[in-house]
């Protein structure tokens, strides 16, 4: 009987192509919390303060978030790709990857080595901050560092509209072009795999279902169970590095590949 891992190893074998969904359980392993597992980050904010209502309302919301986000990306930008992300990157590299669908804002599959036109970050990035009015992007570490000398709350340079992080928060519309390309990549793809989501996010967490109505198999690697793990074609309740690893290792022995542990 063939277990789980190799049935997957198997699929993305097979298949023409592949999207990868993934969530924040996909980054536990590099050391940054989740929204919703205990200790998390809904056990230490409250969610409100990261709406996007309320950050464009006043100063002092923005102030609250600017200490919330300043805090939580100390450890983002030190954190390093784990066994998941470099798997992922390896199957670009072996050309077993369509593009990989994110809701991560951690910049990890850059990291990794995935090349930036198979990344669709749905829900934007840490590594940059925008400017709301005129859309003038920063580097995100510069505004840190305007952070450290004194600022609050940052403004552009340019036309003194308030500066955000590219993140996008509750309430703030979904990036067009990403997500558009995101819905493509899904009804066209014939092997589906979702890696650490709960898959509870709109409209991120339809994409599944878009990929399973479209004719693709759906793959769910995921700690706890979601609301689409009945759907799913195989369900492995495990650990996003260990289980990624593993099927990447079957991959290689496959394709001729000498089983050597060290992927990169
Ligand atoms: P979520 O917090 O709702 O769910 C994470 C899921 O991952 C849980 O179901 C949990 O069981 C599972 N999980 C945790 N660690 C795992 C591991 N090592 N292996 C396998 N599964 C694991 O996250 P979500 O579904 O991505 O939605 C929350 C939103 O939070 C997203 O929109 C995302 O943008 C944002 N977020 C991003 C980051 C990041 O960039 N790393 C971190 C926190 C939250
Ligand atoms: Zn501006």
């Amino acid at each position: 009987m063939m277990n789980q891992i190799e049935e997957v190893a198997q699929w993305i074998f097979e298949a023409k192509k592949v999207v990868v969904f993934g969530g924040a359980g996909l980054s536990t392993e590099s050391g940054i919390p989740d929204f919703r597992s205990p200790g998390g980050v809904w056990d230490k904010y409250n969610p409100e303060d990261f709406y996007y209502q309320n950050f464009i309302a006043n100063e002092r919301s923005r102030e609250k978030y600017w200490e919330m986000a300043t805090e939580m990306y100390g450890p983002m930008k030190k954190a390093q790709p784990n066994l998941a992300h470099l798997a992922i990157a390896e199957l670009e590299k072996l050309g077993k990857l369509d593009c990989v669908i994110t809701q991560n804002i951690d910049g990890l599959h850059h990291k990794a080595g995935n090349s930036e036109e198979r990344i669709i970050e749905l829900h934007g990035t840490a590594m940059y901050v925008t400017c709301l009015d005129c859309k003038k992007r920063y580097d995100r570490d510069e505004i840190q560092e305007w952070i450290k000398k004194g600022t609050k709350v940052p403004y552009c340079d340019d036309c003194g509209g308030p500066l955000k992080p590219a993140t996008i928060s509750f309430g703030q519309a979904m990036p067009e072009r990403e997500t558009e390309e995101a819905y493509y990549r899904s009804s066209t793809c014939d092997l589906f795999i979702v890696i650490g989501s709960s898959l509870v996010v709109q409209p991120a967490a339809s994409m599944p279902l878009i990929a399973k109505r479209s004719g693709a198999k759906l793959v769910i690697i995921n700690r706890d169970p979601t609301p689409y793990d009945d759907l799913a074609d195989l369900v492995i309740h495990g650990q996003a590095g260990p289980t990624m690893s593993g099927i990447l290792e079957i991959i290689k022995r496959r394709l001729g590949i000498a089983g050597n542990k060290n992927i990169r």
